[in-house]
């Protein structure tokens, strides 16, 4: 059973789901305490004395999020190393006698917490940011509809609301990874558990496969682009240090007795330096037994799905997102409405598109109305 960084996509899909609900509870708070008192004189100057309320609502939130989100991101990278060592057990085909023996803990099971910890903190620039995010969008929006000239009520309000759904649309941004790209809030998240989940996965399966004395593994053939990783498909790989390409010749003690000439690529570490299991990364590695593994070949997709539809699934995606941010950010019934008939328009477009080629749907992204 090849174990593949793609396995956590579910886990880290979870995780992300608890951060845009976050978010759309961050701007629903925001939208109330921009919306109260519009209709008054003296709102924007009202608006800056009563800024605190809103911090201490949002300090609140995000205690909230970074608790849940801690937990189900320490969870995820648990169960993503289990499943990684899981897989390992199943590659080794072992009999039966000894299956049980590899079924227990690994001795590095500590490992894990460590992945964990680390992908815990990954997160922390999240939870800073977002108090500033909300109240520098607070003090932008009171700043433009009270600048300069004396608006009537309808129009303080629609010039609020407009301000309001420009930063909804976007999002609390201001993420960037390593490779300086720029995220939203729980794009970034998610974005960050997957990576942490995949490396869990793959090192809870080398964690094992070492512990069993197994130092070979083969990578993948991947159905949809890759580029990255294809210098390494259908390559073997060593679990130990940097060596390089080089022959082994290996002696089948347990089957066949046969002494057989293996080409090693190089180690995994150094195929992952130079690109395998990149993020997004759809390769996978499994224990390579001379003699017995063929190359894994991963499924051809049923649907006869391209990169293209993939990313067309994306895109639909991040639509039902920002439009979700917008029907979180109204200030009334109507917009909400509004918004709401453009949600259930894109996710329309999603059930089409993922029904016709048969992509996994995510169905944790698009779900309206969960509240927190
Ligand atoms: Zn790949």
């Amino acid at each position: 059973m090849p174990v593949s960084p793609a396995d956590g996509e579910d886990l880290a899909r979870a995780v992300g789901a608890i951060y845009e609900d976050a978010e759309d509870a961050l701007l629903q708070r925001l939208a109330r305490a921009l919306h109260e008192g519009i209709d008054l004189p003296g709102w924007a100057e009202d608006k800056l004395r009563t800024l605190s309320s809103l911090r201490h609502a949002v300090e609140q939130i995000t205690a909230a999020l970074q608790r849940d989100a801690t937990g189900a991101i320490t969870e995820a990278i648990r169960s993503s190393y289990r499943r990684g060592d899981r897989s390992a057990v199943a590659d080794l085909m072992l009999p039966e006698g000894q299956r049980a023996a590899a079924l227990r803990d690994l001795p590095n099971a500590a490992m894990a917490d460590r992945l964990a910890a680390a992908a815990v903190a990954e997160q922390d620039p999240v939870y800073l940011r977002i108090l500033r995010a909300i109240t520098d969008t607070y003090r932008h929006v009171v700043a433009r509809v009270s600048g300069g000239t004396l608006l009537g009520v309808t129009t303080r309000q629609q010039a609020a609301q407009r301000a309001l759904d420009q930063f909804a649309a976007r999002g609390i941004t201001g993420f960037v990874d390593r490779a300086g790209r720029s995220w939203d809030m729980a794009s970034y998240a998610e974005m960050a558990v997957r990576s942490a989940t995949g490396r869990a996965a793959v090192q809870g399966h080398v964690d094992r496969l070492q512990d069993m004395g197994h130092e070979l593994v083969i990578v993948s053939d991947a159905p949809l682009e890759c580029q990255l990783c294809r210098p390494w498909e259908g390559e073997v790989l060593s679990l130990g240090g940097g060596f390089g390409a080089h022959t082994l010749h290996l002696t089948d003690a347990r089957h066949d007795g046969v002494t057989r000439t293996v080409h090693v690529a190089g180690s995994l570490s150094e195929a992952r330096a130079a690109g395998l299991f990149h993020p997004n990364c759809r390769h996978s590695v499994s224990a390579y037994l001379p003699g017995v593994s063929t190359r894994p070949q991963a499924p051809p997709h049923p649907g006869g799905a391209t990169y293209e539809d993939t990313q067309q699934q994306r895109y639909l995606e991040r639509q039902v997102r920002a439009w979700k941010r917008r029907q979180a950010a109204a200030f009334d019934d109507d917009a909400r409405r509004r918004a709401g008939a453009r949600i259930r328009d894109y996710q329309g477009r999603i059930r089409q598109l993922t029904a016709e080629k048969q992509l996994p749907r995510k169905s944790q992204r698009e779900q309206i109305g969960r509240a927190r």
